[in-house]
């Protein structure tokens, strides 16, 4: 049977393996393995893509907030907002710094933290907003940056799965104060491997955060902090400077497959919920995620799998209700538009080299399920 994967590297190695083949070998016969050329030059390009002064390039996307976080002193005591509607990475490394995760419900449409939620959730132990661009769709950074700016905040953008995605003119990750960037394979800029950066405008704060990746060492063997490993390394880096070559038109790819789904689900959209891009800004879809809203998603998913379509639930269980988190003491029902939206969310197969055709198979068979539980009732 024909498989339709989720995403599929192997087609993208397909199209770029000489020159990543290329980029590799020069790294393995250089014997340079850490740090570099290669890691200064990606640092550069890629804040010079993103529009900000600074690239500090560390070992992944969490590592990434982690440094974040620990650069602006943040700790016990604190509280840092954020959404349930993500990944664990972003709350695990603010709870990792000792501080306290406060999680506030996502907004109607759009996956993303309802700003209207923001103002309540202020204590005087605030410092900071991390907002999380889900699924490269962005939030809107006008009306957050107006609310953390009017209340003394710090914004940390978590820009994983939005690299490339902007918010009026700008890229994600420099409008808040930091950006935090995944190159997870599977991400729109993804490594062959771990890797992630940070991205900001604040030379000070850009060095505190060399020195805090970096074994809290401004050089040789003086210490000044309680730091960590966290670098990328040369061969992710020279794999990076060729693929970030390619992330535009990927980006453009996505967005005319996205596109493609809005037209063949259209006639469908009755048991469904069609993602919208936010108006403003620049959704570069890591997912194309439609909502399946007759309580049969995993069902569907199952039948679809059968089907040899493979679709992905991100995320089935919201963060507040993580049994890591129950010390929080979050309730079932408390945050009830993560908790419903957790059960509805289907991720369609997305990635730049996906068929015309493949897409018309995933339309059909989700097609024919939503009719066949429509049939059963
Ligand atoms: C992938 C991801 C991270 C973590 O990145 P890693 O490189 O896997 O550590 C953080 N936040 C979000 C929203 C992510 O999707």
């Amino acid at each position: 049977m024909n498989q339709i994967p989720p995403f599929d590297l192997s087609r993208q190695y397909q199209l770029i393996g000489p020159e990543i083949t290329a980029a590799t070998e020069e790294i393995l016969r250089s014997g340079r393995y850490i740090g570099g050329n290669a890691v200064k030059n990606f640092e550069q390009q890629f804040s010079q893509y993103i529009g900000v002064r600074e690239c500090i390039s560390c070992n992944s996307g969490t590592d990434a907030l982690y440094l974040a976080l620990k650069a602006l002193n943040i700790g016990p005591q604190d509280e840092v907002i954020t959404t349930p509607f993500t990944f664990i990475a972003t709350a695990e490394t603010i709870a990792m710094t000792g501080a306290k995760p406060i999680f506030i419900d996502i907004a109607q449409n759009g996956f993303n933290l309802d700003l209207n939620l923001i103002e309540a959730a202020i204590t005087p132990k605030t410092k900071a907003i991390i907002p999380v661009h889900l699924f490269g769709q962005p939030v809107n950074m006008t009306e957050l940056m107006k609310i953390a700016r009017d209340r003394n905040l710090f914004v940390i953008e978590d820009v994983a799965q939005a690299t490339g995605a902007e918010w009026g003119n700008k890229k994600l990750g420099s409008i808040g104060d930091i950006g935090c960037f995944s190159f997870y394979p599977t991400k729109n800029l993804g490594a062959c491997g771990d890797g992630g950066a940070v991205t900001l405008n604040d030379s000070a704060i850009a060095a505190k955060i060399r020195t805090i990746k970096d074994h809290g060492r401004e050089s040789g063997y003086i210490h000044e902090l309680t730091g960590l490993n966290s670098r990328l390394d040369a061969l992710q880096a020279a794999i990076l400077q060729v693929k970030l070559r390619y992330l535009d038109s990927w980006n453009q790819k996505r967005i005319e497959i996205a596109d493609r789904y809005q037209q063949l689900l259209e006639p469908i959209s009755n048991f469904l919920k069609l993602p919208q891009s936010i108006s403003g800004g620049k959704n570069v879809w890591n997912q194309y995620t439609v909502e399946i809203l007759n309580d049969n998603r995993d069902e569907i998913r199952d039948r679809l799998k059968k089907a040899g379509i493979n679709c992905a639930v991100y995320y089935p269980l919201p963060l507040h209700l993580q049994p890591v988190y129950r010390d929080l003491g979050y309730q079932t029902g408390q945050l009830p538009r993560s908790e419903t939206t957790a059960t509805r969310v289907l991720s369609l197969p997305m990635f730049p080299e996906l068929t015309f055709e493949e897409q018309q198979q995933v339309a059909y068979r989700l097609q024919d399920n939503l009719a066949y539980f429509r049939k059963t009732g």
